[in-house]
């Protein structure tokens, strides 16, 4: 996030910062006079991690429990100094070389490097433009992939199942724009850790044993690790008063349209991308490659729910496997591949009349009121005998 946020900086929120709050402006004045600000301060984690090297120039407040952090004998804990102790701990974990906004990296610093009493490690101002840069990524990403999915990939047909809902993608737009921010919230802190030093993400290819091959290796390690937990996270969220609570709403949609992808609660959104977001904790990853699977996992979350049904690989977790998880909801819960299914016992092979093209009007039909009479069966298991989705054939 740090290559997104310093292009971003550069080229324009410095400059934003700088008019909207500038050092010795009003704000400023009005903060550091507040009685609230030094006790404020004083619980900054990141600000007096930050301050470590040019503690010269820290308040007092900050400067006793940093120092006290840096000066700490591990053999002393005790309840008075157990919060030094953690510190310590967490301020000996942090890659130094890796915090954000002490000083410019990719660019030059720019005319408006400073010009803000907010600089750009401040967590509030990093947390800030996080929020909007991926708030108008993730929307600009949804529409855009969805849009072109509709027009050229999409089966239109879906249109006349029996179990498309009134309004439906409306209705899936809505969700979907709604839950972006509070995903992209809820992201924030996996943002910030990231962006101060404790992720294992890494930019010179050099940097890690094996160079490139590394960086290619990466790539289907991280696809087998978030497969393996979103599977883990997907089936949890299957569990009777947890599906009721988070997962029901993307359950809505028994037959899906691309708009479907993102249409989600947001907490089931964001448990289902945990993943994506704890894999650079533990494994070390390089950040442009993270960038590119990061877009890669929306496109493909808006591919599985496109109802074209192209593959039929037996390994490979695509569109037709997820439209049978909308219509039978207990089977199918991996995201790329069908492994942990198939270990999990859970897998479900698409019915072959998924794939026939050009199916006759009324064999289609046949083939919907099988699903229809199928899926009633087990979603009245699941959600009870009350249905509460407005479909259009009622
Ligand atoms: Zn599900
Ligand atoms: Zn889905």
């Amino acid at each position: 996030m740090d290559i997104v946020l310093e292009y971003c900086d550069y080229y324009l929120l410095d400059k934003v910062y700088a008019y909207a709050l500038p050092k010795g402006g009003y704000v400023d004045t009005l903060i550091h006079q507040s009685p609230l600000f030094n006790t404020i301060a004083q619980f900054d984690l990141g600000k007096a991690i930050k301050t470590v090297p040019i503690i010269d120039h820290i308040t007092s407040t900050n400067n006793t429990l940093v120092s006290n952090a840096i000066n700490f004998n591990a053999t002393s804990i005790n309840s008075a100094n157990l919060p030094s102790y953690l510190l310590n701990k967490v301020i000996n974990y942090q890659n130094k070389a890796d915090i954000y906004g002490l000083k410019p990296n990719l660019l030059p610093a720019g005319d408006f490097f400073s010009s803000s009493f907010l600089p750009r490690s401040s967590l509030f101002r990093e947390s800030l433009s996080l929020l909007v840069i991926t708030t108008l990524f993730g929307w600009l990403l949804y529409f855009s992939v969805a849009y072109l999915s509709y027009v050229y990939v999409f089966d239109h047909k879906i249109f006349n199942h029996p179990r498309y809902l009134k309004n439906q993608m409306s209705m899936e737009i809505y969700r979907a724009t709604t839950a972006i921010p509070v995903m992209v919230a809820l992201t924030n802190p996996f943002f910030l850790l990231e962006l101060n030093g404790y992720s294992r993400l890494y930019m010179d290819v050099n940097d890690c044993n094996g160079g490139w091959k590394a960086v290619l290796f990466q790539i289907p390690k991280f696809i087998l690790f978030t497969d393996c937990l979103i599977y883990l996270i997907h089936r949890w969220l299957h569990w009777p008063g947890v599906y009721k609570r988070l997962h029901k709403p993307h359950h809505k949609w028994i037959v899906c349209t691309p708009f479907a992808s993102h249409a989600f609660h947001p907490v089931d959104g964001w448990a289902q991308s945990l993943p994506y977001h704890i894999y650079p904790f533990l494994f070390p990853l390089h950040k442009v490659l993270y960038l590119g699977l990061f877009t890669f996992v929306n496109f493909w979350t808006v591919m599985i729910h496109d109802g074209n049904y192209m593959s039929n690989d037996p390994v490979v977790n695509g569109t037709a496997c997820h439209t049978v998880h909308h219509l039978y909801f207990n089977y199918n819960y991996g995201q790329f591949t069908t492994l942990w299914d198939r270990i999990g016992r859970s897998y479900r092979r698409p019915d072959d009349s998924f794939f026939v093209k050009e199916n006759k009007a009324e064999d289609t039909k046949r083939m919907w009121r099988k699903q229809v009479d199928q899926m009633e069966e087990i979603r009245n298991e699941l959600e009870g005998k009350v249905d509460d989705r407005v479909y259009i054939d009622q």
